[in-house]
């Protein structure tokens, strides 16, 4: 296309008149400005000429013969190729009917005639020029929507110095709505995204109106008919002097395409295509991360290399279409079996869950990211070895695997990503080598002591069912009668190999499984009837005490468990004293000032057991409804002899004085320790001087007689 300004010599002029002369006149004034020019003698010759010539202009006479200019012009126009070409119709002069009637065809101008002969040509080029001008702008319009169609794009613009808000014809198309029902604004805008999403958009929307300047945002469309659109949106914000917001526009881009490739992509890079598991590079990231989050929290970290032992077989005997299978079936096994394992994180989305990873061919691996000991790893690995055993169906046959695993734990085996993969691997070809079937840590330490901890678990797990636990009871002495007033129950496990167990042998191992929950309910339970029975043939009533593990506590039927103990045996409650560990108490002090009210309620004592060990905040301990302190018996140790643990038990029993609560001292062993606390004002004591915990009916001979002074019995 020739510019508007260039050499009007490419430009064609038809000149339709039935008057000879006027049109040589025409011909000569257009030629000498160098447009070329074709003649027409009348309506019916000027459109063959223009099928013919395709002219860049026609200067057109009104009154001829055959067919007058305003029916030519009319012709014209619903020619395709001339409906935009400029038509400058001559008039007679003063003849105001001709020039609307003009007009009324669609000429784009005209001239009185006869024309003014030099002027006529700057006229004609002023005519192309604008001409042109407008066919550019039609054109690059009509890009526009076809790029933004191709685009999918849209657009709206919002002024906001009058409200109107304007929405392209693809906008409608875009966000799924119909152009006749929908009023557009700002909030019907907002009404058509995602419910999820409405609050986040329309924050970072007032944030660029607050602010001007533009901003990309993406959110999802909620379309009438139910298909879901993400939008890519590109939002500017024009504000006035004053900083307040005129203008804004946003252009509007359905990438819902464009998403759903990037997710496929983004799958296909890091799944496994076959089992939906996340593939070696996904594990890699996440291994990575559970490292970094191990290192900081000074945290165990396990990684499980599993293989299945002699899978080639299936593939080879049953084809690669059953083998398949039964890998996409052994990868859900191993998903439902970490996700119902109580013993590592929370399984699933969660970071810090147990993953499970494909590496390709019949190699797993499983992340556990939070561990808390390393019998941990070794459940998990039995639990998966378990599940693996269980008979696969495939192709209608029922066929077995089963599965070697190696276990390196961080940061033990090795503190990389690397080294823990490669001693896994390692581990798992030895466990190959234990024929098969079975878990193997890497080190060769942890296998026994894993081992162990597992024996003990679920030893214990039988313990309370084959009644295998007994009570032992202390005296609890006054200081001043030399009396016992009452006894604290303290768990034995009389293990039909191991002998009497403590408990600090199996106690921690009870907390983390949660078997001390039944086991503490049958201590109270059988304390509490213990309590009842010495009562028998109207012996003075003892006190009894029974130590509460935080687990226990926190559970939410705690205050039911002891009601019911205390009701079952028929203890008068006050004769119940529960002893709570001080870092127990003080943990979740808020929480545990209305658990403790609650068990106040019932009528029962509450001590703070080994206090002086953990860390009490005063005003809580003003707080809890408490009757006494037990001050820990690594304090007395050091009595009289020890300076600072002087000064700890002297501050220790004078603060209980002053918050009115009874001090009871553990561990006193002999007579100058019980001369100290006598001075000291303390009221009760327990400890070897007088008796190690020993079976109930040994315990009510001794409860009998004053046991001050006396050389400690046998247990
Ligand atoms: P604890 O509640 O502080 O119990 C006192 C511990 O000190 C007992 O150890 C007792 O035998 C020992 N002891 C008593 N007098 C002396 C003494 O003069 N010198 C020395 N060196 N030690 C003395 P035991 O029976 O081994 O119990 C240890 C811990 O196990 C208890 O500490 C308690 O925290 C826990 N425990 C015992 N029975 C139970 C129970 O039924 N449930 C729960 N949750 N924990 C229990
Ligand atoms: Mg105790
Ligand atoms: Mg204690």
């Amino acid at each position: 296309m020739s510019r508007p300004d260039s050499p009007a010599g490419e430009d064609l002029v038809l000149v339709v008149d039935d008057d000879r002369t006027m049109r040589l006149l025409a011909r000569h004034s257009l030629e000498v400005a160098g447009f070329r020019v074709e003649e027409a003698r009348g309506g019916q010759e000027a459109l063959r000429l223009v099928e013919e010539h395709r002219p860049s202009l026609v200067l057109l006479d009104v009154d001829m013969p055959d067919l007058d200019g305003f029916s030519v012009c009319t012709r014209l126009r619903e020619l395709s190729h001339a409906r935009d070409t400029p038509v400058l119709m001559m008039t007679a002069l003063n003849d105001v009917d001709s020039v609307r009637r003009a007009y009324e065809v669609g000429a784009t101008d005209f001239v009185d005639k006869p024309p003014n002969w030099v002027i006529l040509s700057h006229r004609v080029r002023y005519m192309l020029r604008s001409s042109r001008a407008m066919s550019d702008l039609r054109s690059s319009e009509a890009k526009l929507a076809n790029a933004q169609s191709l685009a999918n794009l849209g657009w709206w613009e919002w002024d906001l110095t009058n409200g109107a808000f304007f929405c392209s014809e693809r906008f409608y198309t875009i966000f799924g709505v119909d152009p006749q029902a929908f009023q557009p604004s700002y909030e019907a805008l907002l009404g058509c995204i995602r419910d999820e999403e409405q609050f986040s958009v329309r924050q970072a929307m007032d944030e660029v109106l607050c602010s001007g300047g533009t901003r990309t945002l993406d959110y999802e469309v909620r379309r009438r008919e139910g298909s879901r659109c993400i939008v890519h949106q590109q939002t500017r914000v024009t504000l006035d002097d004053d900083g307040r917001p005129v203008f804004a526009a946003g252009a509007i881009q359905d990438v819902t395409d464009r998403k759903r490739d990037e997710e496929q992509i983004r799958f296909l890079a890091y799944f496994d295509g076959l089992t939906g598991l996340p593939n070696r590079r996904l594990f890699r990231d996440r291994l990575d991360l559970a490292l970094d989050a191990a290192r900081r929290h000074g945290r165990l970290a396990s990684i499980l290399f599993l293989d299945l032992d002699r899978f080639k077989r299936i593939n080879d005997t049953l084809g690669h279409g059953a083998g398949d299978a039964l890998l996409k079936t052994a990868a859900e096994r191993l998903e439902t079996c970490l996700r119902s394992s109580d013993c590592v994180g929370r399984p699933g989305g969660d970071d810090s869950g147990p993953l499970v990873a494909r590496l390709g061919g019949d190699e797993f691996i499983i992340l556990l990211g939070e561990v808390r000991h390393v019998q941990d790893a070794a459940r998990v690995a039995r639990r998966v070895v378990e599940a693996l055993i269980r008979p696969f169906i495939v192709n209608d046959q029922e066929v077995t695997v089963t599965a070697s695993v190696g276990i390196a734990m961080y940061p033990y085996d090795a503190e990389d990503a690397e080294g823990l993969l490669k001693n896994a691997d390692a581990a798992m070809y030895h466990a190959k080598d234990q024929g098969r079937n079975n878990y193997q840590f890497y080190a060769e330490s942890m296998n026994a002591t894993a081992f162990e901890r597992l024996v003990l678990e679920s030893h214990l797990r039988k313990a309370l069912e084959r009644q295998e636990f007994v009570l032992h009871y202390q005296p609890q002495v006054n200081v001043g009668t030399g009396r016992v007033v009452g006894a604290e129950a303290l768990i034995r496990w009389q293990h039909p190999e191991l002998g009497l167990v403590p408990p600090m042998g199996f106690i921690p191992i009870a907390e983390e499984t949660g078997l001390v929950v039944p086991m503490g309910a049958w201590v109270l339970h059988a304390a509490c009837a213990q309590a009842v029975a010495w009562q028998a043939g109207g012996k003075p009533p003892l006190r009894v005490a029974v130590n509460v593990s935080g687990r226990q506590f926190a559970q939410t039927d705690f205050v039911e468990t002891v009601a019911g103990a205390l009701e079952r045996s028929g203890l008068a409650p006050h004769l119940l004293d529960l002893e709570l560990t001080e870092t127990v108490v003080m943990e979740d002090a808020e929480e545990n000032i209305r658990s403790l009210g609650r068990l106040k309620k019932l009528g029962v004592r509450l001590s703070v057991d080994d206090f002086g060990t953990g860390y009490s905040s005063l005003s809580y301990l003003k707080r809890f409804p408490l009757n006494a302190l037990k001050i820990d018996r690594s304090f007395l140790s050091g009595v009289p002899g020890d300076a600072d643990h002087v000064a700890i038990t002297t501050a220790i029993i004078a603060m209980a004085r002053s918050l009115r609560l009874d001090l009871i001292a553990e561990g006193v062993e002999t007579e100058a320790q019980l001369a100290f606390i006598r001075e000291q004002g303390c009221q009760e004591f327990q400890g070897y001087l007088v008796s190690p915990p020993v079976p109930a009916d040994r315990f009510l001979q001794l409860a009998q007689v004053s046991v001050l002074p006396s050389t400690p019995p046998e247990e």
